[in-house]
């Protein structure tokens, strides 16, 4: 029996088995290989990292981690979490299994964009989440904000910083009283009619076609894509969960332990507040959580853990 089972190698799991790593804790990281922002070409504002692929900050996160001795990684989807006398086991899916003593789910969220045709082929790109990861990228271009939220209006307010900012209510987000004066504050254009379209060949934007066929040009659209838990394994395991802004995530203490004994839990899966530097942190502080819970379970439990 393992340490430590990671599910999850991306910004949150790498950093949480770092930490195990150099504890000199037995740690195998699953991956399925599909990190959140595997869709832009650039991350940035990751200390140093700035403005460098996401999958080559990733690869040399990897490679430091397997110089580590007592780290293995997995590329494998894990499809069942389970917890057995003195810790859990895992299901791949292949059919094989991993156990360990304790458990990290660092398994982030997936994105559910809102349904309007052309905003896949463009997300990370000119559809975008977060203006700090990607809005210098576009500035001083015409910018929208398409509503997919009751918190939208509250990003359309920063954008102007950006660029000049269209808000789009798609019929449903109409701002509050003291929403509009911030618009007016900050010179956001309202439109009421709903977007229906994106216009220009994918990747790039060139605007957006109105329901009244109207169609008005901008360079990027900001939206907030409701997410969920890109797995149900901390459901499959009892976890409680809260409700963020945009979705569920696992309640978790500031060191990341959840509602179960002997699960952790760390990074955009965990809290709403999602950034790649945000889940690195968290994942550090699990992985000294999960070693610091063990050293002390070990001096007060010897005969369980041995
Ligand atoms: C388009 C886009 C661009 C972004 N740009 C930036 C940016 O520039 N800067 C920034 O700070 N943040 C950015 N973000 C946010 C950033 O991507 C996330 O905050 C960060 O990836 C969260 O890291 P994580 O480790 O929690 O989850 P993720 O990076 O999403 O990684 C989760 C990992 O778990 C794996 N996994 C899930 N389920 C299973 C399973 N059942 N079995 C095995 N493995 C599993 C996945 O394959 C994946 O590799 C961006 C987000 C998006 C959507």
């Amino acid at each position: 029996m393992r340490d430590v089972i990671v599910i999850g190698g991306s910004f949150a799991g790498l950093s949480a088995a770092t930490q195990l790593a150099r504890a000199r804790q037995n740690v195998v990281v699953i991956d399925g290989g599909l990190p959140r922002n595997r869709f832009a070409d650039e991350a940035h504002g990751f200390l140093g990292q700035d403005g460098r692929p996401p999958s080559a900050i990733l690869h040399d996160a990897r490679h430091q981690l397997l110089r580590y001795p007592s780290v293995e990684m997995m590329n494998a989807e894990v499809v069942d979490a389970s917890a057995i006398n003195d810790g859990f086991a895992v299901r791949l899916a292949d059919g094989s299994e991993q156990f360990a003593r304790r458990l990290i789910l660092t398994t982030g969220v997936v994105d559910e964009l809102p349904s309007i045709p052309g905003m896949r082929e463009r997300w990370g790109t000119t559809v975008l989440h977060c203006p700090y990861c990607h809005g210098y990228e576009v500035r001083d271009l015409p910018l929208g904000v398409i509503a997919a939220h009751p918190m939208s209006a509250h990003q359309a307010v920063l954008i102007p910083d950006w660029g000049p900012t269209t808000y789009f209510t798609q019929g449903r987000f109409e701002p509050e009283p003291a929403e509009l004066h911030a618009f007016a504050t900050r010179g956001v254009t309202i439109e009421r009619t709903p977007v229906v379209a994106l216009l220009g060949v994918a990747p790039a934007l060139d605007g957006v076609r109105l329901a009244d066929g109207r169609s008005i040009g901008l360079a990027a659209v900001f939206t907030a894509p409701r997410t969920k838990p890109a797995t149900p394994l901390a459901e499959f395991l009892g976890c409680e969960h809260a409700e963020g802004p945009t979705g569920p995530y696992i309640k978790v203490d500031a060191w990341g332990v959840t509602s179960v004994f002997g699960v952790w839990a760390a990074g955009d899966a965990a809290t709403p507040l999602h950034n790649a530097t945000l889940a690195s942190a968290a994942g550090v502080l699990a992985g000294i959580g999960v070693h610091q819970a063990a050293a002390r379970s070990v001096a007060e439990y010897p005969a369980r853990e041995a």
